[in-house]
């Protein structure tokens, strides 16, 4: 239970830690009244996201404070990028474990507080509990979009393209390398790979961007694969991806270089959080346009298909460079 030793009251916690946090806020009445009151400007609508992350199940015992602060925020923060919103505000429900102290507390506070001065949002309630554990933290994030402009996983239309932001497979093939594999790589290979599953950075510029240019979208938290399958059912079409055309980083190249069946990981594996989306090909030029405003790569890697008889909707149709289709199955990477 709460040790009054190590850590303040609730009540002292919410005022002293917390609420600096929501000074920015009006709304937010210094986290001193029972709810807060947001403000929309006419013709924008609200979108709402939350998610949670649990001690031992999606960060690991030695996390850091600043490292669980910046992925409680960024895995949501990405979830309200790919709805094309632009932040505004979020609620924190903390339920803390015994080894939260106020160390722990003011640690977490102090990122909290950098990320939400890059990312443009503030917090606005919460609620505090004490719990025997697991530490287990829950964000609602808030954003706005213009209405009716929200980016939707139904609406990729077949012959449409499919883009990827950034690099694929680096967080998987992080948690990897966490947890001791991909022992031959280079340890700065290793090192990069590490960071980018320890420190998601959502693609909040670029969903914002996307508005009124990409067609559908999603972010990547389960994996490419996955993800676009999801896009692929909710819009009733059928995906091609040509594998070759998936950008890896320098470090992702180097660990599928070593082992060819790493593919399979970078494919299937989760937390890139990075945007999938889908364009019509008209709007190819405007997309490079974009690319080169953020300084972030937009790759297509396929094409939305009508369903066919060989491509039911939601299908996700892989193809090597020889136009082999490979499937991805729970045991692996293989070849039709
Ligand atoms: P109640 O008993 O009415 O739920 P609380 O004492 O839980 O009141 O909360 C008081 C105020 O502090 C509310 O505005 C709530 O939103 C805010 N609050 C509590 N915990 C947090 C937190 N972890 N982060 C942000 N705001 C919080
Ligand atoms: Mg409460």
């Amino acid at each position: 239970m709460v040790n009054e030793k190590r850590r303040a009251s609730e009540f002292k916690i919410i005022a002293e830690v917390f609420a600096p946090l929501a000074a920015a806020m009006e709304g937010a009445y210094g986290l001193a009244d029972d709810a807060a009151v947001l403000t929309l400007e006419p013709g924008r609508q609200m979108v709402v996201t939350t998610d949670t992350i649990v001690a031992g199940v999606h960060f690991t015992a030695d996390a850091t404070p600043e490292e669980v602060a910046a992925r409680l925020l960024a895995v949501n923060l990405s979830d309200l990028a790919a709805m094309g919103a632009e932040p505004l505000a979020y609620t924190l429900s903390a339920a803390l474990d015994d080894r939260v102290d106020d160390d722990w507390l003011g640690r977490f506070a102090r990122r909290l507080a950098a990320e939400q001065e890059t990312y443009g949002l503030g917090l606005v309630g919460g609620d505090t509990v004490a719990t025997p554990g697991p530490l287990t933290l829950t964000v609602a994030a808030f954003g706005t979009v213009a209405e009716g402009r929200a980016l939707l996983r139904s609406s990729a239309r077949p012959g449409d393209r499919i883009y990827v932001s950034g690099t694929i497979g680096d967080g998987a093939l992080g948690l990897r390398a966490l947890g001791g594999g991909l022992a031959g790589l280079d340890a700065d290979h290793r090192a990069a790979l590490i960071d980018r599953y320890r420190r998601p950075r959502p693609r909040v510029a670029l969903g914002q961007g996307l508005v009124g240019l990409a067609q559908g979208c999603v972010d990547i938290s389960d994996g490419l694969a996955a993800d676009l399958g999801h896009m692929a059912a909710a819009s009733g079409t059928a995906a091609v991806v040509e594998a070759a055309r998936v950008p890896l980083s320098p470090a992702g190249r180097a660990a599928v270089d070593a082992d060819g069946d790493l593919m399979r990981v970078v494919l299937g594996g989760g937390d890139d959080y990075e945007l999938l989306f889908t364009a019509s090909v008209g709007a190819g030029e405007a997309i490079e346009a974009l690319s080169r405003r953020l300084d972030l790569t937009l790759s297509a890697i396929g094409h939305m298909s009508k369903e066919g008889p060989a491509s039911a909707a939601g299908s996700v149709t892989i193809l090597d460079s020889k136009g082999v289709a490979i499937h991805l199955k729970e045991k692996g990477y293989q070849h039709s």
